[in-house]
């Protein structure tokens, strides 16, 4: 074997792969690839977060040539770009087999928001989250595909809390160069610009294309310098200004993503809206089929054939509702391309289209426009189906057909580093095939191919991991604050301590606070010097979420107690980052909602191969994995008709299952200190479920029920055997 210099081509070779892997997020989902990144500089891995894209831009040309000189590490770069090149052009995939027809033309998504990794930070929360990982489980799939969203070059904010324990929000400005993003241009190499009429001027955008393996995903942008400032800035945030701004972001997302399409050539099969803020990609569609000569009513007809559409949660104020002046100013030039009245526009996003004052509600045009409409859990879609009951006027309320698809989670997106290294360790290289095998999952049941003391080990690990995490991120924020706040740092937080972690955003229905409502209760439980229990909190509130910042400062406030310092501990700035390293270090991951509020959640889903349970309302995705054995749940399969009795019946429900079996579970120890009975719970955790709340069996299920288009609706017969459980679950 030639052990001379390589060649000069070959060092360009494997240069231009690592460009190219870095600027596909591929690498956030495979550990060897980020390990290639790190390895280049330790630093700047750290503090450019995990950006592989700036890595590269740290590493001077010369240096990485000479970098890869190094045959050891040489060898690492060309097994990760053997890997991700036989990644990018599998063609023996699920994709390939099951729905050929959307390789040529694709499944269009569109989601106002991607979550994908921390170092392109334009999600607001779980919806986006669920966006990322839906891509990510299209691209491994190889299913047709391609996402459509808003490139905010501020991003969403981040968080510091001020002394007052106040949520203050800040910005940082996204440099696209140093991103995993690249612009989309035409055919001579320029940016390619398409436009749409916003109010009364026609505003132009360009967009960028996220690699996601092999799934791209287009940012549209109007950060460009025909527009004026106004409208440049109409990209600047996430959900960002009044309604007036939103209406303008939705616009520029339904019509705009539409428009990119179509100069790109691409002509999708089907168009996915993920929420309703995509919904005026309906008006786009019937504008188009329009100008081609069809009525209106034939132009919808078939829009509907094309679009099917996912509503995330019953929170009213979930639902975008714009007011008629709001629509005349947003859609003023939009509205000139049409050739019927306004009126019969607004009549489509009317709740009930006779009345002139109701206001322009995206759902409803999603519903009218979608050919088929899901929920995200099946206590979900029951709600769902009550509150939509009136867009379907000719249906009794079992018989409104809105089916579910329960989310999931990409697994190895969220599978941290240490978890990989143990399975691989153990089962040696590969066995990342098998993540989405049910047998792989039902194998943790046998303590012959995993011992309890080895899985108990896994978790100090990554326990302990979490807690050096909030130590040196707690250090940075008390950097800021005053000397008071200053603890000592060995002394925060207890590596044997049961770690309880809730992390989400700080909506009110989301009850941050619920453990705190009889402070005396908690205290008593976590006092106790041989039964240590802490907990571990992150979120953000909306800007605009008084009610929000009030809670994250009652948190604080509590925080600071004597009672709780050290004990209770806020982590700023919450994001995938942190949910990764929460989800991963704690022991048990609390969800406490206003039950049925939570439509599905899924942050609980990415705790099992962390050895760690989920204590939780039955609500939302947890109603549906919950038996018993898996880990723990608060309150049963109801709730009382007040919202006082609920918080009051749900937060006794809490004190009690922390009280009389989470805590005794897991200190309930062997002779060598193995919690059996708590390892026991993991197991089951880990054989029920992974292999069910992933998105690669999402995305399936959103491809044969709903993209293929043959079972669009659910059944009546369907609807009425869930009506029937429900009604016994009551009783
Ligand atoms: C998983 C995740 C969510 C979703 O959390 P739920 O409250 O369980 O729905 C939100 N934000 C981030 C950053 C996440 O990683």
């Amino acid at each position: 074997m030639n052990r001379g210099p390589f060649a000069s081509d070959e060092i360009t070779r494997m240069a231009l792969g690592l460009n190219r892997l870095a600027r596909n997020l591929w690498w956030t989902w495979d550990h060897a690839a980020q390990e290639v990144f790190r390895e280049l500089s330790e630093r700047g891995w750290r503090n450019l977060y995990h950006n592989a894209v700036a890595v590269l831009h740290e590493v001077s040309d010369h240096e990485l040539r000479i970098r890869l000189q190094d045959r050891a590490f040489a060898q690492q770069v060309q097994d990760v770009l053997r890997r991700f090149d036989e990644y990018m052009t599998c063609e023996d995939t699920w994709g390939q087999k099951n729905a050929p027809q959307f390789l040529d033309r694709p499944i269009a998504y569109f989601s106002a928001e991607f979550g994908f990794h921390e170092t392109l930070p334009i999600a607001a929360g779980g919806l986006g989250v669920l966006a990322g990982d839906h891509a990510k489980s299209a691209s491994d799939l190889g299913l047709g595909f391609v996402g459509i969203s808003l490139f905010y070059r501020e991003g969403y904010f981040m968080q510091s809390i001020n002394p007052d324990g106040w949520q203050a929000e800040y910005y940082t400005l996204l440099e696209p160069r140093n991103l995993p993003m690249e612009p989309v241009l035409n055919g001579h190499g320029e940016p390619l610009i398409c436009t749409v009429g916003v109010a009364a001027t026609e505003v132009s955008f360009k967009a960028w294309r996220v690699n996601v393996g092999r799934v791209p995903v287009y940012l549209l942008d109007s950060n460009v310098p025909d527009n004026e400032p106004m409208f440049r800035d109409l990209t600047l945030h996430v959900y960002g200004g009044d309604s007036t701004t939103r209406i303008m972001q939705e616009l520029l997302l339904g019509v705009g993503g539409v428009r990119l399409l179509r100069a790109m050539g691409i002509k999708p099969s089907v168009y996915h809206l993920n929420e309703g803020h995509a919904a005026f990609l309906i008006l786009e569609l019937v504008r188009e089929k329009m100008a081609e000569g069809l009525s209106f009513e034939a132009a919808l007809e078939q829009t509907r054939n094309e679009c099917v559409f996912t509503t995330h949660t019953p929170v009213e104020a979930g639902h975008d509702k714009f007011t008629r002046d709001v629509m005349e100013l947003a859609l003023h030039r939009f509205f000139r391309e049409f050739r019927v009245p306004r009126e019969t526009i607004f009549r489509l996003g009317r709740v009930n289209p006779d009345d002139e004052h109701a206001p322009f509600n995206m759902t409803a045009l999603a519903v009218r426009g979608s050919r088929a409409t899901n929920a995200v859990s099946e206590l979900h879609a029951r709600v769902t189906r009550k509150m939509l009951k009136q867009l379907y006027p000719s249906k009794t309320e079992d018989e409104v057909p809105i089916g579910h698809v329960s989310n999931g989670v990409h697994i190895l997106g969220w599978m941290k580093g240490p978890v990989r290294s143990f399975w691989t360790r153990k089962l040696g290289q590969g066995w990342e095939k098998d993540v989405h095998d049910p047998a792989f999952w039902q194998k943790m049941l046998d303590p012959q191919f995993v011992s309890d003391e080895e899985l108990w080990a896994l978790r100090y690990k990554l326990r302990r991991e979490l807690i050096e995490f909030t130590r040196r991120r707690l250090l940075l924020q008390c950097e800021r604050l005053t000397r008071s706040d200053f603890i000592a740092f060995d002394a925060l937080l207890n590596p044997d301590a049961l770690t309880i972690g809730f992390g989400r955003r700080f909506a009110v229905y989301k009850r941050a606070t619920l453990v705190f409502q009889k402070l005396d209760r908690l205290v008593e439980l976590i006092k106790d010097k041989h039964r240590p229990v802490q907990f571990i909190f992150a979120g953000k509130a909306h800007p605009r979420d008084e009610p929000g910042k009030r809670i994250i400062q009652e948190i604080i406030n509590l925080s600071r107690s004597p009672e709780l310092k050290g004990k209770v501990v806020f982590i700023e700035n919450y994001d995938i980052h942190v949910a990764r390293q929460m989800v991963s270090g704690c022991d048990l991951w609390l969800n406490n909602p206003r039950r049925p509020l939570e439509a599905s959640g899924t942050s609980g889903m990415k705790t099992p191969w962390n050895v760690a349970l989920n204590l939780s309302i039955l609500d939302g995705w947890w109603r549906e994995a919950y038996d018993g054995t898996n880990g723990f749940a608060i309150g049963n399969d109801s709730q009382p008709d007040s919202v006082e009795e609920q918080d009051r019946l749900d937060s006794e429900n809490l004190y009690r299952v922390l009280a009389d079996e989470v805590i005794p579970c897991f200190f309930q120890r062997a002779p060598n200190g193995v919690p059996r009975a708590w390892i026991q719970k993991v197991r089951r955790a880990m054989a029920t479920v992974p292999p069910r709340f992933n998105t690669w069996r999402m995305a399936i299920e959103y491809t044969t029920r709903y993209y293929l288009g043959g079972d669009t609706v659910t059944s009546p017969a369907q609807n009425a055997a869930e009506a029937a459980t429900d009604k016994q679950a009551a009783s």
